[in-house]
């Protein structure tokens, strides 16, 4: 998401900030929307980064725009895949070759839209462990020392780790030849270089294949087109098949935290 929307809004000033009307269930938006709008208008987006799984728009004035799709959320520059799930349009002055507006996009109503000072941007920053793409083996090992939950469900929770969403962790894994239901503890050195090394490789793939669209087809670029990463899978969505990586194990699908954990009982001990 940050990929497609940095060369279309850095730079650029913002016009207006238009809510659109939705019946769904509404999105949080911080301070209250009259607010957020007034504060925006005619700043500059000076920078587009990406923090964990947020898309921060940096203003101008110092304050900074978090963009916190969740589930369901999209940032486009195209049509939206439907009307009725759009949510904020960001107007945009015109410059000749480029989008003349985004839009925030949320067909479940679970994103946040937040206007943060920096001291509450330096909050937030402070809560988030390190980009999982920063960490590498021996931080993974005093990340993973300090809880007893089973690896899997500790490399989602975002205070130690930022960044690794539901389904890279079991491709991460996967990949490193460990099984998701292993406790954090007991996962030694050479393993935690295995994860470093995944780690980098899966979310880079991803990245570079711009997400991934499952079945329910709800994750779009921002041009509004699937992403091709879930043609990358080895087994998250998989189960049944036979596993790519030793072609005797059969991926399976357990429950971890109410979240999808999928694995090869065979190559992941
Ligand atoms: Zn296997």
């Amino acid at each position: 998401m940050v990929r497609g929307i940095r060369p279309e809004a850095t730079g650029r000033e913002i016009l207006d900030v238009e809510y659109c009307p939705c019946e769904r269930k509404p999105i949080e938006i911080s301070p209250s929307t009259t607010t957020f709008r007034r504060k925006l208008r005619g700043q500059t987006i000076s920078e587009v980064r990406r923090l964990a799984k947020r898309v921060v728009l940096c203003l101008s004035g110092g304050s900074f725009v978090v963009i916190e799709p969740r589930m369901s959320g999209l940032i486009l520059v195209a049509d939206p895949p439907t009307t009725e799930h759009r949510r904020v349009c960001w107007h945009l002055k015109p410059r000749r070759g480029k989008a003349s507006s985004f839009e925030f996009w949320d067909r479940r109503g679970l994103g946040t839209v937040r206007l943060l000072t920096e001291v509450e941007m330096a909050e937030l920053q402070e809560r988030l462990g390190p980009d999982a793409l920063e960490v590498d083996a021996s931080m993974w090992k005093a990340i993973l020392s300090s809880t007893r939950r089973p690896v899997k469900v500790a490399m989602l929770e975002q205070k130690l780790v930022a960044g690794i969403g539901n389904l890279y962790a079991s491709e991460i894994l996967h990949r490193a030849g460990i099984s998701p239901q292993r406790s954090s503890q007991k996962i030694t050195r050479p393993q935690c270089e295995r994860i470093a090394e995944a780690t980098i490789q899966v979310l880079e793939t991803a990245i570079k294949y711009e997400g991934s669209t499952l079945g329910d087809g709800t994750y779009r670029n921002v041009l509004n087109q699937d992403g091709s990463y879930q043609n990358e899978h080895r087994v998250y969505d998989r189960e049944g098949d036979t596993c790519p990586q030793c072609s005797q194990g059969v991926i399976k699908r357990i429950v971890q935290a109410q979240r999808s954990t999928f694995y090869c009982p065979k190559c992941q001990k």
